[in-house]
């Protein structure tokens, strides 16, 4: 489907082509945007045309107009309509009340065409609770940043999920300092590729060759960000090696790695030392006992589904009692902090066998459970080969709706929460935990809200100024066999970092 944009809708062009999204399934999503009409109408298409139809600039008063049009090849055409409202504001502020204008105008139309009511409203950010904290600091209180939410459309519920977690993530946010960063070391490396993924992680057994120069390698990155850290003044605030599954490393290979962590970072004063565990079938005790003496204080062992069937479908090569089983050797070994993530709306996955999944998991008493929703990028398997239709109608919704019951119920709130692209039902992804068990890093990443020194393959620093909004974003290379061989590049980037803060700091 193309959509077509004139007139004044030009000016929200991006936001307009973002919200058309929240409207049709992914099959059929709206892209190619074409700015100023077309020439040739095409087969599909959806067509939106804002026009200023009446100034009275010297009263603050105009009159907006939007039309739409959707042809759409499975329900043929699906609307010819029209919408027009009166707005008033300054001089100053014309354009942005335009545009906020004909945006829900718009949305109001694609959400009679097509009968859908999308839980977030016209927001179409990754990060909704930073638009809390946001509200927040600038003065406004809580009602009034809850009608703010409403205004755009939010779901009450959403609403409600939104302010709780902005709560929960207050006294994290509290701790964060000018100098203080995160770090966060990739190992993209997975026993086996899953169906609904697109992460660049390599399956271990075509990318073997590449670990044991990827590890020597990261060992040396690590060793350059901690002189840099050192020499900047920066303080350690939480550590976190995700991927990938970073427990695809044999016990020896994560010793290398967790042995240069500690001798290069001052983790006594680091709040958190996280490791994703990931997938069952590569914990064994000999790891959880190097992790553990290294002083890592949370795991997250992720079953995503306790239903053996739906894990087969996805390509996982373990089933719900391996998972069960790892967190109990995980207890043994001392880990006291266990987070494990479901996934909503997996491809045979009912609601039932959903609610099954999650009441076995409080059951069994993780410190945190995050809900993901499923979302299929377009370098996800499934997108190419698998049953990608019967995945994205798969309604997530009710699971997602249960998971917030139940985990409240169960003693959990939420603290963390981020959207995706390409999620089912435009839903969202939400971390919960037990009191006084908040993931840090969880916290700092989604809500930008610190620096984050990264290392290893696709793992990108991000440096905060500490005094505005403003990120600078420092990429390492994509693949594995990418970082190896141009290696010298990813610690000439680091002059970056050291020039950035330099800058902010005046020194
Ligand atoms: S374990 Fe995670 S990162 Fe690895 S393939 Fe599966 S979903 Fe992707």
């Amino acid at each position: 489907m193309r959509i077509l944009i004139e007139g004044l809708a030009q000016a929200c062009g991006y936001e307009l082509e973002c919200m058309a999204k929240l409207f049709f399934q992914a099959e059929r999503m709206p892209g190619e945007k074409v700015e100023g009409g077309c020439p040739e109408v095409p087969e599909e298409f959806l067509y939106a045309n804002g026009e200023l139809l009446e100034r009275k600039a010297e009263e603050n008063r105009y009159r907006l107009m939007v039309r739409l049009r959707i042809l759409d090849r499975g329900s043929g055409e699906l609307a010819d309509s029209s919408a027009e409202r009166e707005v008033s504001c300054p001089e100053e502020t014309v354009q942005k009340t335009f545009e906020f204008h004909l945006g829900k105008m718009t949305y109001d139309l694609l959400g009679k065409a097509t009968g859908i009511k999308p839980p977030w409203g016209i927001l179409t950010g990754v990060r909704p609770v930073k638009l809390v904290q946001r509200c927040l600091s600038q003065g406004m209180g809580e009602e009034e940043t809850a009608a703010y939410f409403r205004d755009r459309y939010v779901s009450q519920e959403k609403i409600a999920l939104a302010m709780e977690t902005a709560r929960c993530q207050r006294p994290i946010l509290e701790r964060v300092t000018p100098r203080s960063y995160s770090l966060y070391i990739s190992i993209p490396f997975c026993p086996s590729r899953c169906s609904y993924c697109s992460f660049v992680s390599h399956s271990i057994e075509k990318a073997a060759k590449l670990v044991e120069p990827y590890v020597e390698l990261l060992c040396r990155e690590l060793e350059v960000i901690a002189r840099l850290a050192e020499e900047l003044s920066l303080e350690l605030a939480s550590v976190y090696m995700g991927g990938g599954t970073p427990t695809t490393l044999s016990a020896r290979q994560m010793e290398r790695v967790t042995d240069t962590i500690s001798r290069c970072f001052p983790l006594d004063r680091a709040l958190e030392y996280t490791i994703e565990a990931g997938r069952p079938d590569t914990i064994d005790r000999e790891k959880l006992e190097v992790m553990r003496a290294a002083g890592v204080n949370r795991i997250s062992i992720n079953p995503q589904t306790l239903n053996d069937q739906v894990l087969a479908a996805v390509g996982r090569r373990h089933s719900s009692q391996d998972v069960l089983d790892a967190i109990d050797m995980a207890r043994q070994v001392g880990f006291d902090n266990i987070n494990c993530d479901l996934i909503a709306g997996l491809s045979g996955e009912t609601p039932e066998s959903f609610r099954d999944s999650l009441d076995r998991l409080i059951q069994d008493g993780p410190e945190n459970i995050t809900v993901h929703t499923l979302s299929v990028k377009r370098a996800a398997r499934l997108r190419q080969e698998g049953d990608y239709l019967e995945a994205v109608h798969n309604p997530a919704a009710p699971m997602v709706e249960y998971a917030q019951k139940a985990l409240g119920k169960g003693g959990y709130h939420p603290y963390y929460l981020y959207r995706q692209r390409d999620t089912l039902g435009n839903l969202e992804n939400t971390g919960y935990c037990k009191p006084g068990r908040e993931g840090y890093y969880n916290v700092y990443i989604m809500e930008e809200a610190q620096t984050i020194l990264a290392a290893g393959a696709g793992a990108t620093t991000k440096l905060k100024d500490p005094f505005s909004t403003y990120i600078e974003r420092v990429f390492n290379y994509k693949y594995p066999y990418e970082y190896i061989e141009r290696f010298a590049d990813i610690l000439d980037r680091k002059g970056q970092v050291r020039g950035f803060y330099e800058r902010i700091f005046n020194t």
